[in-house]
């Protein structure tokens, strides 16, 4: 393995530890999230919805507004952003006009149940794609297996009282 790929693997276990012990504090979905700038990390915070009663504390949007007060800049250029669950579009969106340099994710969305994203048929991470940015690259699928297994299953029956995005 490359010593970028060895990178992403180390990043996404910590990522996935931050899912783990958000689930475990705030009770919320288990979403980690980490973010790196020139090999260490920047900030790092795992899902605060419900913890924060607000539906934006996604774990990429709290990392986010933690960098940049910790860089003091609203542009962060040049950091990584790793994400054990693929980005919803809010997350995306957080993410281009944030200035991230690269966003990689794990579980991608056909990995999990359909209930963790907001839009039917729509592929958010196509704001990526079309995107004025073309400096932002995108990777899913590291360490996809273990992300997916924080997840309920893509075929897995929930009762739709109980599904997030109704
Ligand atoms: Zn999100």
């Amino acid at each position: 393995m490359d010593k970028t790929g060895a990178d992403d693997t180390r990043w996404m276990r910590r990522a996935i530890e931050l899912a783990r012990h958000g689930e475990a504090g705030a009770g919320t979905n288990p979403i980690g999230c980490v973010l790196v700038h020139d090999g260490v990390v920047l900030a790092e915070a795992c899902n605060e919805v419900d913890l924060r009663h607000d539906p934006t504390a996604h774990a990429e949007i709290v990392a986010i507004r933690r960098g940049g007060e910790r860089l003091r800049d609203s542009e962060l250029r040049g950091v990584v952003l790793y994400t054990t669950l693929q980005p919803c579009g809010m997350c995306t969106m957080a993410s281009i006009w944030a200035k991230i340099g690269r966003i990689v994710y794990g579980a991608g969305r056909d990995d999990v149940h359909s209930m963790y994203f907001e839009d039917r048929h729509l592929d958010t991470l196509d704001f990526i794609r079309d995107a004025f940015r073309d400096d932002l690259a995108l990777e899913g699928g590291v360490l996809a297996a273990e992300c997916a297994a924080l997840y309920v299953p893509p075929k897995a029956h929930v009762p739709r009282s109980e599904q997030f995005n109704r």
